[in-house]
Protein backbone atom coordinates (compact mmCIF):
# COMPACT_ATOMS: atom_id res chain seq x y z
CA UNK A 1 0.00 0.00 0.00
CA UNK A 2 1.71 3.17 -1.19
CA UNK A 3 -0.07 6.31 1.11
CA UNK A 4 2.07 9.55 1.20
CA UNK A 5 2.86 10.39 4.28
CA UNK A 6 2.48 14.07 6.43
CA UNK A 7 6.01 13.71 7.24
CA UNK A 8 7.11 13.39 3.29
CA UNK A 9 5.00 16.58 2.71
CA UNK A 10 6.63 18.04 5.90
CA UNK A 11 10.04 17.16 4.88
CA UNK A 12 9.59 18.40 1.34
CA UNK A 13 9.09 21.49 2.72
CA UNK A 14 5.46 21.27 1.29
CA UNK A 15 3.22 22.53 4.32
CA UNK A 16 5.49 25.57 5.06
CA UNK A 17 3.07 28.76 5.62
CA UNK A 18 0.33 26.30 4.17
CA UNK A 19 -3.37 25.83 5.85
CA UNK A 20 -3.32 21.95 7.15
CA UNK A 21 -6.60 20.66 8.01
CA UNK A 22 -6.45 17.38 10.67
CA UNK A 23 -9.04 15.00 11.08
CA UNK A 24 -8.37 13.28 14.29
CA UNK A 25 -9.71 10.89 16.78
CA UNK A 26 -10.82 12.71 19.48
CA UNK A 27 -13.32 11.35 20.90
CA UNK A 28 -12.53 10.95 24.84
CA UNK A 29 -15.19 9.92 27.39
CA UNK A 30 -16.40 12.68 29.38
CA UNK A 31 -18.07 12.41 32.80
CA UNK A 32 -21.55 14.51 33.55
CA UNK A 33 -19.62 17.31 34.52
CA UNK A 34 -17.78 17.80 31.10
CA UNK A 35 -14.78 16.76 32.49
CA UNK A 36 -12.13 14.39 30.07
CA UNK A 37 -12.13 10.98 32.21
CA UNK A 38 -9.17 9.44 30.28
CA UNK A 39 -7.26 11.25 27.82
CA UNK A 40 -4.96 8.93 25.72
CA UNK A 41 -6.48 10.07 22.34
CA UNK A 42 -6.10 13.48 22.92
CA UNK A 43 -2.59 12.81 23.56
CA UNK A 44 -2.25 10.80 20.81
CA UNK A 45 -3.29 13.46 18.40
CA UNK A 46 -0.16 15.74 19.82
CA UNK A 47 3.09 14.06 17.42
CA UNK A 48 0.97 15.31 14.11
CA UNK A 49 -0.32 18.72 14.99
CA UNK A 50 3.22 19.14 16.30
CA UNK A 51 4.84 17.96 13.03
CA UNK A 52 2.66 20.50 11.58
CA UNK A 53 3.62 23.41 13.83
CA UNK A 54 6.98 22.66 13.25
CA UNK A 55 6.75 22.70 9.15
CA UNK A 56 5.58 26.22 10.04
CA UNK A 57 1.92 25.35 9.04
CA UNK A 58 -1.29 27.21 10.08
CA UNK A 59 -3.29 23.92 11.70
CA UNK A 60 -6.59 23.24 12.15
CA UNK A 61 -8.11 20.05 13.67
CA UNK A 62 -11.51 18.58 14.32
CA UNK A 63 -12.73 15.15 15.49
CA UNK A 64 -15.83 13.64 16.02
CA UNK A 65 -17.16 13.65 20.00
CA UNK A 66 -20.22 11.34 20.87
CA UNK A 67 -23.20 10.84 18.62
CA UNK A 68 -24.59 14.48 18.30
CA UNK A 69 -27.92 14.78 16.28
CA UNK A 70 -26.20 16.82 12.87
CA UNK A 71 -27.33 20.61 12.87
CA UNK A 72 -28.73 20.25 16.51
CA UNK A 73 -25.70 21.18 18.74
CA UNK A 74 -26.11 20.71 22.55
CA UNK A 75 -23.65 21.92 24.90
CA UNK A 76 -22.23 18.35 25.76
CA UNK A 77 -21.22 17.60 22.17
CA UNK A 78 -19.14 20.55 22.64
CA UNK A 79 -14.76 19.68 21.94
CA UNK A 80 -14.72 22.11 24.19
CA UNK A 81 -12.58 20.68 26.98
CA UNK A 82 -10.84 19.05 24.13
CA UNK A 83 -9.43 22.25 23.35
CA UNK A 84 -8.36 23.60 26.83
CA UNK A 85 -6.53 19.99 27.07
CA UNK A 86 -4.73 20.29 23.79
CA UNK A 87 -3.90 23.52 24.25
CA UNK A 88 -2.28 22.54 28.08
CA UNK A 89 -0.26 19.91 26.29
CA UNK A 90 1.09 21.89 23.43
CA UNK A 91 1.67 24.53 25.97
CA UNK A 92 -0.10 27.78 23.94
CA UNK A 93 -3.74 28.46 23.43
CA UNK A 94 -6.06 26.28 20.66
CA UNK A 95 -9.26 28.36 20.09
CA UNK A 96 -12.18 26.64 19.48
CA UNK A 97 -13.93 27.56 16.25
CA UNK A 98 -18.25 26.91 16.04
CA UNK A 99 -19.78 26.85 13.05
CA UNK A 100 -17.10 26.49 10.96
CA UNK A 101 -18.13 25.03 7.44
CA UNK A 102 -18.04 28.05 5.37
CA UNK A 103 -15.05 29.60 6.57
CA UNK A 104 -14.42 33.39 7.96
CA UNK A 105 -12.05 32.03 10.84
CA UNK A 106 -8.73 33.52 11.28
CA UNK A 107 -5.72 31.63 11.25
CA UNK A 108 -1.95 31.83 10.99
CA UNK A 109 1.01 30.01 10.45
CA UNK A 110 2.25 28.87 14.17
CA UNK A 111 -1.23 28.47 15.31
CA UNK A 112 -3.75 25.86 16.45
CA UNK A 113 -7.94 26.23 16.07
CA UNK A 114 -10.03 23.31 16.79
CA UNK A 115 -13.10 23.09 14.48
CA UNK A 116 -16.25 21.91 16.97
CA UNK A 117 -17.64 18.47 16.76
CA UNK A 118 -17.49 17.72 12.98
CA UNK A 119 -21.10 15.30 13.31
CA UNK A 120 -22.68 18.38 14.29
CA UNK A 121 -22.32 19.07 10.25
CA UNK A 122 -25.56 18.11 8.19
CA UNK A 123 -24.28 15.56 5.78
CA UNK A 124 -21.03 14.86 7.57
CA UNK A 125 -22.05 10.74 8.07
CA UNK A 126 -23.85 10.71 4.57
CA UNK A 127 -19.99 11.59 2.82
CA UNK A 128 -21.94 15.12 1.43
CA UNK A 129 -20.19 16.10 -1.75
CA UNK A 130 -21.08 19.79 -0.64
CA UNK A 131 -20.06 19.60 2.55
CA UNK A 132 -16.91 18.00 1.65
CA UNK A 133 -15.78 20.19 -1.21
CA UNK A 134 -16.55 23.22 1.63
CA UNK A 135 -14.36 21.73 3.94
CA UNK A 136 -11.47 21.05 1.52
CA UNK A 137 -11.14 24.50 0.52
CA UNK A 138 -10.42 25.26 3.70
CA UNK A 139 -7.36 23.47 3.59
CA UNK A 140 -3.90 23.17 1.65
CA UNK A 141 -3.19 19.62 2.81
CA UNK A 142 -5.45 17.24 4.45
CA UNK A 143 -3.98 14.62 7.08
CA UNK A 144 -6.14 12.12 8.73
CA UNK A 145 -4.72 10.70 11.72
CA UNK A 146 -8.03 8.89 12.85
CA UNK A 147 -7.58 4.91 12.44
CA UNK A 148 -10.74 4.77 14.59
CA UNK A 149 -13.20 6.17 11.97
CA UNK A 150 -11.13 4.67 8.94
CA UNK A 151 -13.81 1.89 8.33
CA UNK A 152 -15.98 4.61 7.95
CA UNK A 153 -16.80 6.80 4.47
CA UNK A 154 -17.46 10.30 5.87
CA UNK A 155 -17.01 13.55 4.91
CA UNK A 156 -14.06 14.21 7.47
CA UNK A 157 -12.72 11.23 6.50
CA UNK A 158 -13.17 10.61 3.06
CA UNK A 159 -15.03 13.76 0.80
CA UNK A 160 -12.67 16.02 1.88
CA UNK A 161 -9.50 13.72 0.95
CA UNK A 162 -11.03 13.66 -2.80
CA UNK A 163 -11.04 17.33 -3.43
CA UNK A 164 -8.38 18.82 -0.83
CA UNK A 165 -5.44 20.11 -3.01
CA UNK A 166 -3.05 17.29 -0.61
CA UNK A 167 -4.23 14.52 0.91
CA UNK A 168 -1.91 12.17 3.13
CA UNK A 169 -1.82 10.28 6.19
CA UNK A 170 -0.51 11.75 10.03
CA UNK A 171 1.78 9.92 11.95
CA UNK A 172 -0.79 7.77 13.53
CA UNK A 173 -2.55 6.42 10.70
CA UNK A 174 0.68 5.80 9.18
CA UNK A 175 2.03 3.90 11.59
CA UNK A 176 -0.95 1.82 12.08
CA UNK A 177 -0.91 1.14 8.03
CA UNK A 178 2.81 0.01 8.14
CA UNK A 179 1.88 -2.37 11.15
CA UNK A 180 -1.40 -3.76 9.43
CA UNK A 181 1.05 -4.41 6.17
CA UNK A 182 3.72 -5.54 7.87
CA UNK A 183 1.37 -8.36 9.60
CA UNK A 184 -1.22 -8.75 6.61
CA UNK A 185 0.21 -7.72 3.02
CA UNK A 186 3.85 -8.74 3.70
CA UNK A 187 4.07 -11.15 6.51
CA UNK A 188 7.66 -13.22 7.43
CA UNK A 189 6.23 -17.10 7.90
CA UNK A 190 4.92 -18.76 9.86
CA UNK A 191 2.30 -16.29 9.92
CA UNK A 192 -0.06 -17.20 13.42
CA UNK A 193 -2.92 -15.74 13.87
CA UNK A 194 -5.26 -15.54 17.08
CA UNK A 195 -8.95 -15.15 16.74
CA UNK A 196 -10.02 -16.01 20.48
CA UNK A 197 -13.06 -14.35 22.29
CA UNK A 198 -17.39 -14.89 22.87
CA UNK A 199 -18.88 -16.11 19.75
CA UNK A 200 -17.87 -17.44 16.15
CA UNK A 201 -20.88 -15.16 14.85
CA UNK A 202 -19.09 -12.24 15.51
CA UNK A 203 -16.02 -13.09 13.57
CA UNK A 204 -16.98 -15.54 11.15
CA UNK A 205 -15.51 -13.14 8.40
CA UNK A 206 -12.49 -12.60 10.18
CA UNK A 207 -11.95 -16.68 10.22
CA UNK A 208 -12.85 -17.33 7.09
CA UNK A 209 -10.27 -14.18 5.81
CA UNK A 210 -7.73 -15.76 7.78
CA UNK A 211 -7.82 -18.94 6.73
CA UNK A 212 -6.92 -18.38 3.16
CA UNK A 213 -3.80 -16.45 4.72
CA UNK A 214 -1.82 -17.82 7.74
CA UNK A 215 -0.31 -20.84 8.22
CA UNK A 216 -1.85 -21.60 12.07
CA UNK A 217 -5.41 -20.30 13.15
CA UNK A 218 -5.51 -20.46 16.88
CA UNK A 219 -8.98 -20.63 18.18
CA UNK A 220 -9.97 -20.00 21.58
CA UNK A 221 -12.66 -19.08 24.09
CA UNK A 222 -16.40 -19.42 22.92
CA UNK A 223 -15.39 -19.74 19.85
CA UNK A 224 -12.97 -22.45 20.37
CA UNK A 225 -16.03 -24.49 22.16
CA UNK A 226 -17.43 -24.27 18.58
CA UNK A 227 -14.63 -25.68 16.80
CA UNK A 228 -14.38 -28.40 19.11
CA UNK A 229 -18.19 -29.34 18.56
CA UNK A 230 -16.74 -29.56 14.76
CA UNK A 231 -14.12 -32.18 15.82
CA UNK A 232 -16.89 -34.51 17.76
CA UNK A 233 -15.44 -33.19 21.18
CA UNK A 234 -17.93 -32.92 24.24
CA UNK A 235 -18.23 -29.69 25.47
CA UNK A 236 -21.17 -29.62 28.10
CA UNK A 237 -22.86 -26.25 28.75
CA UNK A 238 -19.96 -24.31 27.55
CA UNK A 239 -20.73 -20.85 25.16
CA UNK A 240 -21.15 -22.22 21.78
CA UNK A 241 -22.95 -21.90 18.39
CA UNK A 242 -24.35 -25.21 16.90
CA UNK A 243 -25.33 -23.59 14.19
CA UNK A 244 -22.19 -22.40 13.25
CA UNK A 245 -20.43 -25.91 13.24
CA UNK A 246 -20.89 -26.18 9.84
CA UNK A 247 -18.77 -23.00 8.92
CA UNK A 248 -16.29 -24.05 11.64
CA UNK A 249 -15.78 -27.01 9.78
CA UNK A 250 -15.30 -25.61 6.68
CA UNK A 251 -12.52 -23.43 8.17
CA UNK A 252 -10.59 -26.49 9.45
CA UNK A 253 -10.93 -28.31 5.75
CA UNK A 254 -9.91 -24.62 4.14
CA UNK A 255 -7.03 -24.60 6.41
CA UNK A 256 -5.69 -28.48 6.17
CA UNK A 257 -6.53 -28.41 1.76
CA UNK A 258 -3.22 -25.86 1.91
CA UNK A 259 -1.56 -27.99 4.45
CA UNK A 260 -2.27 -25.32 7.16
CA UNK A 261 -3.70 -26.36 10.79
CA UNK A 262 -6.60 -25.16 13.09
CA UNK A 263 -5.02 -26.70 16.29
CA UNK A 264 -8.17 -28.00 19.01
CA UNK A 265 -7.63 -27.87 22.56
CA UNK A 266 -6.23 -31.03 23.92
CA UNK A 267 -6.94 -30.06 27.83
CA UNK A 268 -9.54 -27.34 28.96
CA UNK A 269 -9.89 -25.82 32.36
CA UNK A 270 -13.70 -26.28 33.76
CA UNK A 271 -16.23 -25.31 36.45
CA UNK A 272 -19.71 -25.93 37.23
CA UNK A 273 -20.50 -22.07 37.01
CA UNK A 274 -19.75 -19.12 35.52
CA UNK A 275 -18.23 -17.00 38.01
CA UNK A 276 -15.19 -15.56 39.40
CA UNK A 277 -15.15 -18.12 42.30
CA UNK A 278 -16.34 -21.08 40.85
CA UNK A 279 -13.75 -24.33 41.70
CA UNK A 280 -11.47 -24.66 38.34
CA UNK A 281 -10.86 -28.17 37.35
CA UNK A 282 -8.17 -29.17 34.49
CA UNK A 283 -8.71 -31.99 32.15
CA UNK A 284 -8.33 -33.64 29.16
CA UNK A 285 -10.57 -32.19 26.37
CA UNK A 286 -12.30 -35.24 25.30
CA UNK A 287 -13.64 -35.76 28.89
CA UNK A 288 -15.24 -32.51 29.67
CA UNK A 289 -19.35 -33.86 31.42
CA UNK A 290 -22.85 -32.27 30.36
CA UNK A 291 -23.07 -29.97 33.56
CA UNK A 292 -19.46 -28.34 32.77
CA UNK A 293 -18.85 -25.16 31.38
CA UNK A 294 -15.26 -24.45 29.64
CA UNK A 295 -13.91 -21.31 30.83
CA UNK A 296 -10.07 -21.80 29.43
CA UNK A 297 -7.33 -23.65 27.35
CA UNK A 298 -5.80 -26.18 29.94
CA UNK A 299 -1.64 -25.72 30.57
CA UNK A 300 -0.83 -28.20 28.05
CA UNK A 301 -2.70 -26.63 25.20
CA UNK A 302 -1.05 -23.48 25.91
CA UNK A 303 2.09 -24.56 26.78
CA UNK A 304 1.85 -26.21 22.72
CA UNK A 305 0.53 -22.82 21.44
CA UNK A 306 2.63 -20.68 22.69
CA UNK A 307 5.96 -22.57 21.75
CA UNK A 308 4.19 -22.17 18.32
CA UNK A 309 3.49 -18.10 18.90
CA UNK A 310 7.18 -18.35 20.25
CA UNK A 311 8.92 -19.74 16.63
CA UNK A 312 5.83 -17.90 14.84
CA UNK A 313 7.70 -14.85 12.13
CA UNK A 314 4.14 -13.12 12.43
CA UNK A 315 1.44 -12.90 15.06
CA UNK A 316 -1.87 -11.22 14.59
CA UNK A 317 -4.08 -11.88 17.73
CA UNK A 318 -7.70 -10.64 18.57
CA UNK A 319 -9.72 -11.57 21.27
CA UNK A 320 -8.73 -13.70 24.83
CA UNK A 321 -8.98 -17.62 24.93
CA UNK A 322 -10.35 -17.35 28.26
CA UNK A 323 -12.25 -16.32 30.85
CA UNK A 324 -9.64 -13.62 31.46
CA UNK A 325 -11.40 -11.33 33.75
CA UNK A 326 -11.69 -14.60 36.39
CA UNK A 327 -8.16 -14.95 37.41
CA UNK A 328 -8.41 -18.81 37.78
CA UNK A 329 -9.54 -18.88 33.98
CA UNK A 330 -7.04 -16.50 32.81
CA UNK A 331 -3.49 -18.68 32.53
CA UNK A 332 -4.51 -19.56 28.82
CA UNK A 333 -4.42 -16.10 28.09
CA UNK A 334 -1.65 -15.31 29.75
CA UNK A 335 0.85 -17.62 28.43
CA UNK A 336 -0.33 -17.33 25.53
CA UNK A 337 0.20 -13.21 25.69
CA UNK A 338 3.51 -13.40 27.67
CA UNK A 339 4.68 -15.87 24.10
CA UNK A 340 3.98 -12.98 21.85
CA UNK A 341 5.91 -11.13 24.06
CA UNK A 342 8.82 -13.01 24.14
CA UNK A 343 8.55 -13.66 20.06
CA UNK A 344 11.47 -12.69 17.77
CA UNK A 345 8.60 -12.52 15.24
CA UNK A 346 6.39 -8.95 14.71
CA UNK A 347 3.42 -9.02 16.57
CA UNK A 348 0.23 -6.39 15.95
CA UNK A 349 -2.81 -6.85 18.87
CA UNK A 350 -6.23 -5.40 18.58
CA UNK A 351 -10.28 -5.62 20.27
CA UNK A 352 -10.99 -3.70 23.05
CA UNK A 353 -10.96 -6.77 25.31
CA UNK A 354 -7.57 -8.16 23.95
CA UNK A 355 -6.04 -4.30 24.76
CA UNK A 356 -7.35 -4.87 28.04
CA UNK A 357 -5.77 -8.68 29.05
CA UNK A 358 -2.25 -7.16 27.56
CA UNK A 359 -2.84 -4.15 30.08
CA UNK A 360 -3.68 -6.65 33.25
CA UNK A 361 -0.49 -8.33 32.19
CA UNK A 362 1.37 -5.28 31.84
CA UNK A 363 2.81 -6.16 28.09
CA UNK A 364 2.22 -3.60 26.37
CA UNK A 365 5.73 -2.58 25.55
CA UNK A 366 6.23 -5.72 24.27
CA UNK A 367 3.68 -6.48 21.84
CA UNK A 368 4.87 -5.26 18.06
CA UNK A 369 1.79 -2.73 17.36
CA UNK A 370 -1.20 -2.39 19.17
CA UNK A 371 -3.91 -0.97 17.53
CA UNK A 372 -6.50 1.79 18.48
CA UNK A 373 -8.53 0.94 15.81
CA UNK A 374 -11.35 -1.49 17.52
CA UNK A 375 -13.93 -1.58 14.34
CA UNK A 376 -11.45 -0.49 11.62
CA UNK A 377 -9.04 -2.75 12.71
CA UNK A 378 -11.62 -5.83 12.77
CA UNK A 379 -12.69 -4.83 9.18
CA UNK A 380 -8.86 -4.85 8.22
CA UNK A 381 -9.10 -8.65 9.71
CA UNK A 382 -11.90 -9.27 7.90
CA UNK A 383 -10.07 -8.47 4.72
CA UNK A 384 -11.73 -5.33 3.87
CA UNK A 385 -10.27 -2.20 2.27
CA UNK A 386 -10.68 0.62 4.42
CA UNK A 387 -12.49 3.72 2.74
CA UNK A 388 -9.84 6.16 4.34
CA UNK A 389 -6.64 3.83 3.15
CA UNK A 390 -8.44 3.59 -0.64
CA UNK A 391 -8.74 6.93 -1.12
CA UNK A 392 -6.05 8.11 0.38
CA UNK A 393 -3.65 5.70 -1.85
CA UNK A 394 -5.59 6.89 -5.05
CA UNK A 395 -4.88 10.30 -4.23
CA UNK A 396 -1.06 9.55 -3.43
CA UNK A 397 -0.65 8.15 -6.74
CA UNK A 398 -2.01 10.96 -8.44
CA UNK A 399 0.02 13.35 -5.83
CA UNK A 400 3.65 10.65 -6.53
CA UNK A 401 3.64 9.50 -3.22
CA UNK A 402 6.51 7.47 -2.42
CA UNK A 403 4.70 5.48 0.70
P1 LIG B 1 -12.20 -8.59 21.74
O1 LIG B 1 -12.95 -7.48 22.46
O2 LIG B 1 -10.74 -8.60 22.10
O3 LIG B 1 -12.45 -8.59 20.26
P2 LIG B 1 -14.32 -10.50 22.34
O4 LIG B 1 -15.21 -9.38 22.75
O5 LIG B 1 -14.67 -11.26 21.12
O6 LIG B 1 -12.78 -10.00 22.30
O7 LIG B 1 -14.30 -11.61 23.51
C1 LIG B 1 -13.88 -11.32 24.81
C2 LIG B 1 -14.76 -12.00 25.83
O8 LIG B 1 -14.86 -13.39 25.61
C3 LIG B 1 -14.22 -11.82 27.23
O9 LIG B 1 -15.12 -11.07 28.02
C4 LIG B 1 -14.07 -13.24 27.76
O10 LIG B 1 -14.46 -13.39 29.11
C5 LIG B 1 -15.00 -14.02 26.86
N1 LIG B 1 -14.63 -15.42 26.80
C6 LIG B 1 -13.42 -15.95 26.50
N2 LIG B 1 -13.43 -17.29 26.61
C7 LIG B 1 -14.69 -17.64 26.99
C8 LIG B 1 -15.32 -18.89 27.28
N3 LIG B 1 -14.66 -20.04 27.19
N4 LIG B 1 -16.62 -18.87 27.66
C9 LIG B 1 -17.29 -17.69 27.75
N5 LIG B 1 -16.74 -16.48 27.49
C10 LIG B 1 -15.45 -16.46 27.11
MG1 LIG C 1 -14.97 -7.31 23.09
Amino acid sequence: MHILSFEQVCQRGQARGKRVFIRADLNVPLDDQGRITEDTRVRASVPAVRMALDAGAAVMLTSHLGRPTEGEFKPSDSLAPVAQRLGDLLGRPVRLVADWVDGGFELHPGEVVLLENCRLNKGEKKNDAELSRKMASLCDIYVNDAFGTAHRAEATTYGIAQYAPVACAGPLLAAEIDAIHRALAQPARPLVAIVAGSKVSTKLTILQSLSDKVDGLIVGGGIANTFMLAAGLPIGKSLAEPDLVEDARRVIDKMKARGAEVPIPEDVVVAREFSASAEAVVKPASEVAADELILDIGPRTAARLGARLKAAGTIVWNGPVGVFEFDAFSHGTETLARAIADSQGFSIAGGGDTLAAIAKYGLAERIGYISTGGGAFLEVLEGKTLPAFEILERRSREQGGTG
